[in-house]
Formats: C-alpha cells, structure tokens, sequence
C-alpha cells in the first residue's frame, strides 16, 4: 500500500513511525513497572498492549524499505492478524485459572517460534541476495557476517525456547513426565557444542551448505526437548522463566535483523525481565541456576528423597473442630497454595478472613514465592477476591511471625510448606527455604488426601501432632467452616 500520495510524504512517514516506535517503547517500560504490583497491573497490561498494537499498525501502513516501498501482501498480513487474535483471544478467554502458566508457556514458545522463522526468511533473503555465492560475501566480512551471525543467534534461542516451552507445558499439564537419559549431561553438552561448531563453521563459510540452516534447527529443537525434559520437582518455575527470556532475547535478534527498535527494545525488556525472574526464583529456591539445570536431573522422586516416607498418623479434623480453634484464636495466618487455586475458592477465604477479623482475630497471609503454578500466581488469586494487597505478607517477612501465631490455616499448599526442604538432603526440594509454619501453636492442613504437591514428594508435616488434617476439597470446607463461624454468634 503506497500511502506517498496521502497526507504525509513519504520522510514524514518515517519520522511519524519514529514517533509510534518511541511511544510503544516507552508504553512497554511503563507496563513493565506498573506489572510490579497487583493494584497496577491490569492497567499496566492493557497500557503495554496499546503501544504493541500501535507499533504493529504503524509499521504495516509507514513504514518503507530503502527503495521506499511499502508492505505488501497486506491481505496475508490481515488474514494471519485476524487468525491469530481471534486463537489468542477464545483461548485467553476459555482458560481455567489454574492452566494459565501452560497458556503463559504455550505463548512463549510461539514467540521463539517467530523468532526461529525471522531467521529462516532473511537467511533465504540474503541466499537470493548473493546471487548463489554466499561464502564470497561472506568472505568481504563486515555486515554480512554480522547479519549471518545474528540469523543463527536467533534461530537457536528461537527454536531452544520453542521446543523448551512445548515440553514444558506438556509437563504442567501433567501430559508428559520426567524423563532422564543415561549421560543426559554429557549428551546435552554435546550436543550444544555441535550446534555452536556447525553454526559457527558456516558463518565463517568454512563448511556452507544451503541446508545447514535446517540442520542447526533440528538440533536447535532436539536441545529445548532434552534441555527441559529432565527438569523436575519444583524446579520448572524457574526453567519456565528462563526460557521466557530466551524468546525475548531471540526477538531481540529479529529487532537487530530488520533494525527495528521498537522490536529490539521489546525484546531486550522481556530478555532482561525474564533473567531477572530466573535469578529471583532461583534466590526463592536458595538454588544457583547451574544446580537447577544440570544438578538436579531426575529429582523429582515420588515418597521422598530417601525413598522413605514420614511414617505416623495423622490427625483428622472436621470443620466443626477447625471453626473452634479459629475462632478462639488471636492470630491466624492463611497459607495459600495451588489447591485453593484449583478449588477456585479465594472468594470465600477471603469472607473467612473478613468474619475472623470482626471476631477479634488478627488474619495474615503467607506467600511463598513458588506457591502455585505461576510466578505471583497467589498475588493474583487474592487480588482477584480483593484481599486487601497490605496484608499479604512475603515468606522472608511472615517466617518469624510463626512462633507468635495461633492458628495456621494452611489451603491446598503441600511442597511450600515441607519441612523436608530443611531436613532431608535427599530430597528433590532440599534448600528450598519453606513457610515455617510448623513454628505455630497448631496447623489446620486443609486438601482432599495424603497425595503429595508438584513435586511428588511426602510430607512430614502432615503427621507431627500440632497438625489437624481438614480433608475435603478447599471451596467446600472453607465454605463449612464460614458456616459454622456464622452459627456460632
Ligand atoms: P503443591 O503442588 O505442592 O500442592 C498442592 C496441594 O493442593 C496438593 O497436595 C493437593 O492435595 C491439594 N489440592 C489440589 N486440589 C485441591 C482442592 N480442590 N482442594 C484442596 N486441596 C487441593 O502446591 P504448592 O502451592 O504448595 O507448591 C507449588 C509447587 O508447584 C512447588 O513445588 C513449585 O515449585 C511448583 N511450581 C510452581 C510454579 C510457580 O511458578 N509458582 C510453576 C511450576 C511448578 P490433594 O490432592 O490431597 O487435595
């Protein structure tokens, strides 16, 4: 679509895109840093849309390239727009709660997709560029080489992070397992040595075919599924982070081939965000990022890391019993995990804490920076039912308030509570810091069975004799006891 003859020439055009870029840029660090908190988030998401959407629609209708022609093949533009709005939104829509961190994950992997294909089209581009003599262009150096280097670049993060994302979401799913090959590490590093080697060899047009491309791809993707296969026990948070900011650097690449800064500067924040949040989680987990990668393959053992479960009785509750020491209780601290998301009970807990309170009782909640299946994915929950964001308390904060608390209302938490973490050096959650609730004066464990959490392992905690076991699915017993309290008065 020429628009030279319209309102703006065509510099103008240029300079008006210019313009959209630099706003987008900035709507997206602006979104970034309202993300950061869950009063502002909603707004900072839509905020951050705006400005993609006006770098898109920019783009399609300013912008030019050197021989000042406009895009074309507009109606497959459109019609991939249209296709691709319309998936994003009905799956958007349709999503459970709990399955957004497979969504997030499926997403991701699309973007290293992208990213993997940019880098296939301009190979081709530069191909038919160089009339059939690659090597002697590459030969001259300079921005060839350059660009070659970049096109591999973002071809193997793209297609790591694709395949990574792919097996990632089949594992949060629960489609597909863990799975360790016999010298997995010494498999991966070979393998990763060989797509370097291969991709590096044409490059510098020492061994060129046209299909090399492809090879490095095909082992770029082999990568990503034995990269994530292995990784188990509550190590994917991390894993899914990092992969995320490979898709943003990969599309970082793509904004360095077509320099394109609103695309370089979008992937350089998802890039840089996603290391941050790797690094974090990491912190959370008290783990380095080396020892969740290759350390710890294969880790997630069912019945714990010994292969010996806690032995014992529990003790059985019913909601009757609960209500009472709740409500006799001067403070309460809930611990929220991935069951009360499951359950999709945060409305009523968070009527519970409002009839606590107009009892007397001081109620806190206790975040765990893995709880659930999504970073921030309690923060979420709670906010969702308005719970108020001052009395969510962060693990390092609330863990030494324990030993002053009555009553700890633990809600579908299992893996972030497991006082294995601290004592069992064969577990596959051994040095991830938990929730100390065994601290308190007693603990209300609220799930529907003895089964173990995320990463298939037993809990101590569940038979020590200051626990009360309130067995029964979270919406249905916190609705119980809500209902006893009210009968109370
Ligand atoms: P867990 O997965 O350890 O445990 C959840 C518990 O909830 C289960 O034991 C289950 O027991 C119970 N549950 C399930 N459904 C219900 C229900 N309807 N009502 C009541 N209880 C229910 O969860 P945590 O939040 O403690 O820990 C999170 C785990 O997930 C960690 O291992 C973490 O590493 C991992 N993870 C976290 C991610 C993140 O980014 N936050 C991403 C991926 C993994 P039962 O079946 O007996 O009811």
């Amino acid at each position: 679509m020429d628009l030279s003859n319209g309102l703006w020439s065509k510099k103008e055009q240029m300079n008006i895109l210019y313009v959209i870029y630099l706003i987008s840029s900035l709507t997206f660090i602006l979104g970034l840093k309202m993300l950061g908190s869950p009063k502002t988030a909603r707004r900072g998401n839509l905020i951050a849309a705006f400005g993609m959407t006006i770098a898109i629609f920019g783009t399609i209708f300013l912008y030019q390239d050197e021989g000042g022609m406009h895009l074309h093949n507009l109606e497959f533009i459109f019609g991939g727009l249209v296709l691709g709005t319309a998936i994003g939104w009905i799956v958007a829509k349709k999503v459970q709660m709990t399955a957004m961190p497979q969504m997030v994950s499926f997403f991701n992997g699309m973007g290293g997709a992208c990213a993997a294909l940019i880098s296939m089209i301009e190979y081709r581009h530069l191909v038919s560029h160089s009339d059939g003599d690659l090597i002697a262009m590459v030969e001259q150096g300079g921005e060839v080489l350059t660009r070659l280097s970049i096109m591999y670049a973002g071809l193997i993060i793209g297609s790591i992070s694709f395949a990574g994302s792919i097996i990632a979401y089949g594992k949060l799913e629960g489609k597909i397992k863990d799975k360790v090959l016999p010298g997995q590490q010494v498999i991966n590093i070979g393998l990763f040595l060989a797509i370097v080697g291969l991709a590096l060899s044409n490059v510098m047009g020492w061994l060129h075919t046209d299909t090399m491309l492809y090879i490095v791809a095909g082992l770029a993707l082999l990568y990503g599924v034995l990269f994530v296969m292995p990784i188990g026990g509550a190590d994917m948070p991390v894993v899914i982070s990092l992969l995320n900011s490979f898709t943003g650097v990969a599309a970082a690449f793509g904004g360095f081939l077509y320099d394109n800064k609103v695309m370089l500067i979008g992937g350089i924040l998802v890039g840089s965000a996603g290391t941050l949040l790797t690094i974090v989680m990491c912190d959370a987990m008290n783990r380095s990022l080396l020892n969740v990668l290759i350390g710890n393959f294969g880790g997630s053992s069912a019945g714990g890391g010994d292969g010996e479960g806690p032995q014992g009785t529990v003790k059985a509750v019913n909601p009757s019993d609960a209500s009472i020491l709740l409500k006799y209780a001067k403070k309460v601290v809930i611990v929220p995990g991935y069951g009360l998301a499951v359950a999709q009970a945060q409305h009523v807990v968070h009527e519970l804490e409002e009839l606590l309170e107009s009892e007397g009782v001081e109620v806190k909640y206790a975040i765990h920076p893995v709880a659930g299946r999504m970073p921030g994915h309690m923060n979420v929950l709670l906010a969702e039912s308005n719970v108020d964001y001052d009395k969510l308390i962060e693990m390092e904060d609330i863990n030494p308030e324990f030993a002053t608390t009555d009553v700890v209302l633990v809600i579908g938490a299992n893996d972030v509570v497991n006082p294995a973490a601290k004592t069992d050096s064969s577990s596959p959650i051994y040095g991830m810091p938990i929730l100390d609730v065994e601290n308190a004066r007693q603990t209300i464990v609220m799930k529907r069975s003895m089964n173990a959490g995320y990463a298939g392992i037993e809990n101590e905690l569940f038979y020590r004799d200051k626990t009360n076991m309130l067995f029964g699915d979270a919406k249905k017993m916190l609705t119980a006891l809500v209902a006893e309290l009210k009968s109370m008065n």
